[in-house]
């Protein structure tokens, strides 16, 4: 049962929608509004920000990754949270910082890798020590054994931040939420009755 306050989609100074940006870089998709985009500078340093981000992170998937089925309200929740930032190890003549947003789609990108895994949402949380804690929430299809799951994510989640950010992974919870059964048995396999 839900009891789930509504989370306020986040915005931008100019007042669009930063879930809308994040899908846009994150999945390629179309501007909703390009006109507006292209003259304005609230949504352009956020697009280049996110751009820079997923660029880096598309270098070192070295591979195409699984489309989502969009952001969960997990993610939601995460981006009402935007202004956390998390510190980035090689700051040199100044801080620098990224925010947890995109720790949190580095994070859910590398679980998407993982074999066996379908479905993913990550919230992360920066810490005063300069680490995060991430909340990591899977559907994976049914096979592999869970605990070892668990360790694949943890191992390949926490390796990426490390190798992108540069912030050391200091927790990883990973809950499997679900488990698929033989995709091509499980799924919608509805008679067609010809
Ligand atoms: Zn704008």
């Amino acid at each position: 049962m839900s009891t789930v306050a509504q989370p306020v989609p986040p915005t931008l100074e100019c007042g669009r929608d930063l879930l809308a940006l994040v899908e846009q870089i994150s999945e390629g998709l179309p501007p909703a509004d390009p006109e507006h985009q292209a003259r304005c500078s609230f949504c352009q340093e956020a697009i280049a920000r996110l751009k820079a981000a997923f660029e880096a992170l598309r270098d070192l998937a070295g591979q195409a990754v699984r489309t989502p089925r969009g952001l969960s309200a997990r993610v939601l929740e995460q981006l009402r949270r935007e202004r956390h930032s998390v510190l980035i190890g090689a700051g040199v003549g100044g801080r620098d910082t990224v925010s947890e947003v995109i720790v949190s789609q580095i994070a859910r990108r590398a679980a998407l890798g993982v074999e066996a895994v379908q479905h993913v949402s990550v919230v992360s949380e920066s810490r005063q020590d300069g680490g995060v804690d991430l909340d990591v929430r899977v559907t994976a299809d049914l096979g592999p054994s869970l605990p070892d799951l668990a360790l694949r994510l943890r191992d390949r989640v926490s390796s990426r931040i490390r190798e992108l950010v540069g912030v050391e992974v200091t927790r990883i919870d990973v809950t499997v939420d679900d488990v698929t059964l033989d995709e091509d048995t499980a799924a919608d396999t509805r008679d067609d009755g010809t």
